[in-house]
């Protein structure tokens, strides 16, 4: 199991602290245990451990995604917590069940412990892409939040220009990818010889949804084919960024290299 040093420790330095926070990852540690991540706007990520019902009668259980008021003990003098109650705000249990909707949350999951920054203005766009993931088209709340998440990352800039060299993008220029710096690029830098390319329609639906975020970016007119492709275009964007960090594209679940269906 990835133990990520980064880890920031829940406010107070106390044996007990109260707080907002989701469960962003579950991994089993022993037979019935498991290590939890839980995502705080205050405190960033936070290791716990849940015990199995064998070593406590009062183990709370924190299955993925629930999100509400955390209230911790530390173990010890570690940077370990267990939970002791939890004020449930939502399960978001109609994830879970769908593997569709499942497999992009933990892609965000993954964006965010991966990321550099998880505080507090990600906390809100997580916790929202994820209650929109309930009940819209999972392609389209993916790529609104990577949007959101690149736009909240800060190396992508704003879609206008080049990262790379500044100039601005022409209006029908195709945006190439630099493999260096792992961010889409004017046609200029592209080191990929236009085999990540998008295309200017793309880009300016991509503008949109940072323009307009998460929810009324479910409102945006495309076709089902034009999202499927920058679905998958951030797909394999996301795998240059993180080379073999995210393990839910590495995974293979989704085919990302495919040819574009036909309409
Ligand atoms: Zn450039």
């Amino acid at each position: 199991m990835t133990l990520h040093s980064q880890l920031p420790i829940f406010t107070g330095m106390e044996h007990s602290s109260k707080g907002l926070g989701i469960v962003i990852r579950s991994e089993r540690c022993k037979e019935a245990d498991r290590l939890l991540t839980l995502f705080s706007p205050d405190s960033g990520l936070v290791r716990i451990i849940s015990y199995g019902a064998r070593k406590s009668v009062r183990a709370i259980k924190a299955p993925l995604y629930t999100e509400g008021t955390f209230s911790l003990e530390r173990i010890g003098q570690s940077e370990l917590w267990t939970i002791r109650d939890i004020d449930v705000i939502s399960t978001h249990e109609g994830i879970l069940s769908d593997l569709g909707r499942s497999m992009p949350a933990s892609l965000f999951s993954e964006l965010v412990i991966t990321g550099r920054s998880a505080d507090a203005a990600l906390y809100s766009a997580y916790c929202r892409a994820l209650d929109l993931l309930e009940d819209h088209e999972p392609e389209s709340v993916a790529i609104a939040f990577i949007v959101v998440f690149l736009s909240l990352s800060g190396f992508i800039g704003d879609w206008e220009s080049c990262p790379v060299c500044g100039m601005p993008y022409g209006d029908g220029e195709v945006l190439g990818f630099s493999s260096a710096e792992g961010v889409p690029v004017c046609h200029r830098c592209d080191t990929m010889a236009s085999s990540l390319i998008l295309p200017p329609n793309a880009r300016r639906y991509v503008q949109r949804i940072q323009e307009v975020g998460l929810e009324d970016a479910m409102l945006l007119s495309v076709s089902p084919m034009q999202r499927h492709r920058i679905f998958r275009y951030f797909l394999r964007m996301l795998r240059l960024s993180y080379p073999g960090r995210l393990r839910s594209i590495e995974s293979g679940i989704w085919d990302i290299f495919g040819e574009d269906d036909e309409s």
